[in-house]
């Protein structure tokens, strides 16, 4: 027999404490109400995506592969982003330094589609720029010479994720909001329902990326790996991204001569360790870059699961006393802006809510929330 507790006046449960919950969380304390904030794993080190996460914000990147709609989110965030890190006194975790994409020699072709692809999506007005070998060499000096031609797509940005996520939870906790880790919950209108008990709230948002697949029957896990390496022989200044005709590899710059490299988008929801062929396609691609990676230090691998709806996009939908955002499949960084906004004119009741046409919609193939 479960007990029910407390019903505080605009008391919000926020399920799930990963990239939207922790900035759901946070914009609601801003605004004054009281917020208790859940998540299944440790607050520290989430389990979720985010913290595998690359953390680029590249909406150009991710245009030719993904709807307009995508895009138009992305330039929201690239707007937004900044706004937030400086209220959360931590705009150096910005950096907007652009993405650069190359291919060797054999793959140009790669990159002469991609510009097709992007100019076709964009109606011939991206702001993706060729460059020659010397203009590659200047852009990024250490990279390896021979790389004939490049595609620098300005505006774009990356984010040093893992610090965010940290500073998030500082000041939900110095805003008052009551975090439970370890604390796995089911989400109902206006109720969570933890092994202690259910307890009432005025409104439930669940923000629990795969973990809400009860809720949504079509969200899906899809897979991706990292490898986090350290080197002192090499420094970029921006996301480098190799194309290649199977896969395209990236490797984003982080502080302290760390980088994350990553490329593999696999359909599977297994969250085993990283398979050996995984490995050697990302280590050799990667000294292909620049033969400088070589000793890097191997210091982590990491594998999580995207959180996707049927078509790709994020969706958010409400009934009384609950709110459930979800769907940022590989996007989550260059998208949270975007359903954060829209899902806080819901709970403030705006008429004004960012990116409806996407966002209001249902899931494909799901009639309830
Ligand atoms: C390898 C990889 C690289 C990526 N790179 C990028 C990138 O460069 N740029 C970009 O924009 N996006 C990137 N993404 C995507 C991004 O990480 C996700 O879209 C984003 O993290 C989704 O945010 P979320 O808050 O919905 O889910 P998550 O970040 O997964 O958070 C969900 C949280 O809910 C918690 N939870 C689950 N079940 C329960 C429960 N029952 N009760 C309580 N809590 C629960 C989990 O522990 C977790 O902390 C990448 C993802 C991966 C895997």
């Amino acid at each position: 027999m479960t007990a029910i507790l407390t019903l505080t006046s605009d008391h919000i449960a926020v399920a799930g404490a990963g990239l939207l919950g922790r900035l759901v969380a946070w914009q609601l304390l801003r605004d004054g109400y009281a917020v208790t904030l859940y998540d299944a794993g440790d607050l520290d080190t989430p389990p979720g995506a985010a913290w595998t996460a690359a953390g680029m914000v590249a909406p150009l990147c991710e245009t030719a592969i993904s709807e307009r709609c995508v895009y138009d989110m992305g330039r929201f965030a690239l707007a937004q982003w900044p706004h937030w890190l400086e209220a959360l006194d931590a705009a150096s975790l910005w950096q907007q330094t652009g993405s650069l994409m190359v291919a060797h020699p054999q793959d140009l072709g790669e990159l002469t589609q991609f510009r097709r692809d992007l100019d076709h999506a964009l109606g011939g007005t991206s702001p993706c720029q060729t460059l020659d070998d010397r203009e590659v060499q200047r852009l990024e000096p250490d990279l390896a010479p021979g790389f004939r031609q490049g595609l620098y797509l300005p505006d774009e940005a990356h984010l040093d994720n893992r610090a965010l996520l940290t500073r998030l939870l500082d000041e939900i906790r110095a805003l008052g909001g009551e975090c439970h880790a370890h604390c796995p919950v089911d989400t109902f209108p206006g109720e969570v329902v933890t092994a202690e008990g259910r307890r009432r709230f005025n409104l439930v948002i669940d923000c629990r990326g795969t973990g809400a697949r009860q809720r949504h029957p079509s969200l899906r896990g899809v897979r991706g790996e990292t490898l986090h390496v350290q080197t002192d022989e090499i420094r970029l200044s921006r996301p480098v991204r190799l194309m290649h005709p199977r896969y395209q590899l990236y490797v984003v710059p982080k502080p302290a001569h760390r980088f994350v490299i990553g490329a593999t988008q696999i359909e599977s929801e297994d969250r085993s360790p990283m398979s050996l062929q995984s490995s050697l396609e990302l280590g050799s691609a990667l000294y292909t870059l620049s033969p400088a990676f070589a000793e890097a230090r191997i210091l982590e691998q990491g594998v999580n699961l995207r959180p996707a709806f049927l078509d790709n996009l994020p969706h958010v939908t409400q009934r009384e006393g609950l709110i459930t955002a979800n769907g940022l499949f590989r996007h989550g960084y260059l998208l949270a802006p975007a359903v954060v906004c829209h899902l806080l004119a819901v709970v403030r009741d705006h008429g004004d809510r960012p990116f409806a046409d996407t966002l209001a919609a249902r899931p494909p193939q799901e009639n309830v929330a």
